[in-house]
């Protein structure tokens, strides 16, 4: 294998996903210090808060305590080069949670054992599942009093509609977590804590051995081989060929706070998940051992420096090498350009870097060419990547411009934020071009947009709340636009378009949504539309 092959193939590019408080953080944190990233944990946050200090733009998340802005992550552990992306999980996550998600090679879901799958999973599960990709769980918080096991499990498989194989296995809860043992290796994995900011103690212990009853108790002894024989009963078989196309979850149990069974999830883990994946172009499958540099934007952030009106747009390499002296080929601008200032976040810091692998995310400087779900690739070529889906806003406001005099520069900075993927914007078949119609995945969305057309546009909105809730992209068995006087619309329903002409329906319900298919079997309603 040359260099470059070896550099690809030890790559590893996730996203961790999960509902808010499940301790995807914690666990983050946890990844680095097992790969030596940081030396104690606690330095994310820490670091989070010194960044944001940085910039007027993240007063915003300053004032509201949480990070609007997901970032990438690289650290080695055991030879592999692991790049982490971060989802948002406070309750205004936005669209481009999602779009992060179509950077990853596989997701990590974390699950609370006292909770279960909660409603920010399910939808980020949806969006991985739609990919096929392998998606591992862990779940989480095993100090602390959980639910039953078997139970957690059949509420994934019920819930998710995925299969589950638990690769280990829990040694009690609460207070009484004592380890896991590992279906494979049929070891006891005990743990001693040595607080949470350093790794756990690990002593490896055979199934039969004549010490287990000290080490974990006569009953939780009992209970394990109980429990073991009960699982290789009944559970589905370990099938490595159906996790890597994400119809198999491989679960894991731990406590990312006392760093119990952080290190056994991340061995298993990076060795079944699979290196950098094939990305389509059309008819064309870009692998990424192709001998030439390729990417895809899939994120654009904003104003992270207000001083200088920065765009960072973000990158998944897909194939080959990137060079920061090289020029490259952007398809849809038709140009031939470098890439200013390549950053690559490493551990805590970020850092201007030189060269980076497919699988690897890099942000350049964007001086308002990008779009998300533009391509990069090497001159000479021309494919463009399968454009990254829209998805489904859940929250709806009427904006327009209070001072009706500034129609201009309003529509100029709605057209520019939601062209960054930060807002998506509607119009209704009849209205003018005084107000749109905003829906977001996330109401901060809102915020960010109010105080953006303040401060770039000098624009002070009007917004009044719609009580939709869904949104579905129309198809028609003919391809043809449909007529509002066509279609049997009831309440709470409303009939809109995009700027690129695409018709779409908002509902107030899912009920709504229901009715309205039973009655129009012409239309069919898609969750995902076309994309950027
Ligand atoms: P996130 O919102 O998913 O990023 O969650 P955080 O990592 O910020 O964790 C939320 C809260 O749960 C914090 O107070 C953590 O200290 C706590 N937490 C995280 N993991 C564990 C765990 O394994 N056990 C316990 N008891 N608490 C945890």
């Amino acid at each position: 294998m040359s260099k470059y092959e070896a550099e690809i193939s030890r790559r590893r590019t996730f996203a961790i996903i999960s509902h808010p408080d499940a301790g995807k953080t914690t666990l983050t944190e946890k990844f680095l210090l097992y790969g030596g990233a940081i030396a104690q944990a606690g330095v994310v946050k820490g670091k989070k808060n010194s960044r944001a200090a940085t910039s007027d733009w993240m007063e915003i998340e300053k004032q509201r305590g949480i990070s609007v802005t997901s970032s990438v992550m690289q650290f080695q552990y055991e030879g592999f080069c692991i790049n982490i992306l971060d989802t948002p999980g406070h309750q205004d996550f936005s669209e481009d949670t999602y779009r992060t998600l179509m950077a990853a090679d596989s997701a990590v879901m974390v699950i609370d054992a006292a909770k279960g799958v909660e409603a920010q999973t399910r939808k980020l599960f949806k969006v991985c599942a739609m990919r096929d990709i392998p998606i591992f769980t862990f779940i989480n918080k095993m100090d602390r009093e959980a639910r039953d096991s078997f139970e957690l499990l059949e509420e994934l498989e019920k819930e998710l509609g995925i299969e589950t194989y638990p690769v280990n296995w829990p040694i009690g809860c609460g207070k009484e977590f004592k380890g896991v043992y590992d279906r494979g290796s049929k070891k006891i994995i005990h743990f001693t804590s040595n607080g949470g900011a350093k790794a756990a103690t690990a002593t490896e212990v055979e199934l039969g051995d004549p010490n287990l009853d000290d080490l974990i108790g006569e009953r939780l002894h009992r209970q394990l081989t109980d429990e073991i024989e009960l699982l290789d009963g009944a559970a589905a078989e370990f099938d490595l060929d159906r996790v890597r196309h994400g119809k198999l979850s491989p679960v894991f149990f731990g406590s990312a706070l006392t760093n119990f069974g952080v290190e056994p999830f991340l061995e298993h883990f990076l060795r079944m998940t699979t290196g950098p994946l094939p990305r389509t172009a059309g008819d064309t499958l870009i692998d990424s051992m192709d001998d030439s540099f390729s990417a895809f934007v899939f994120k654009i952030q904003a104003n992270m420096n207000k001083a200088h009106r920065d765009r960072i747009a973000f990158m998944r390499i897909v194939s080959g090498k990137f060079e920061a002296d090289k020029e490259v080929y952007h398809v849809q601008g038709g140009k031939k350009i470098r890439l200013s200032r390549p950053q690559q976040l490493m551990a805590a810091e970020r850092e201007i870097i030189e060269e980076a692998y497919a699988g690897d995310i890099i942000g350049v400087f964007d001086p308002g060419i990008f779009s998300i779900g533009d391509t990069l690739c090497a001159p000479g070529k021309k494919f463009k990547f399968d454009p990254i889906p829209t998805f489904a806003p859940e929250h709806f406001r009427r904006v327009r411009s209070l001072d009706t005099m500034k129609r201009k520069q309003f529509l100029k900075g709605m057209e520019q934020i939601a062209q960054e993927g930060a807002i998506q914007i509607f119009k209704t078949p009849y209205s003018g071009m005084e107000e749109v119609i905003v829906g977001v995945v996330g109401t901060l969305q809102f915020d960010v947009l109010e105080y953006r057309l303040k401060n770039e546009y000098n624009v002070d909105l009007y917004m009044e709340g719609l009580p939709y809730e869904y949104l579905r992209w129309i198809e028609t068995e003919d391809g043809e636009p449909v007529k509002e006087e066509d279609l049997i619309l009831g309440d709470g329903v409303k009939l809109v378009e995009d700027y690129k002409g695409n018709q779409l329906l908002l509902f107030a319900t899912q009920w709504a949504i229901n009715w309205t298919s039973e009655r129009n079997k012409q239309l069919t309603l898609l969750e995902f539309g076309g994309g950027w």
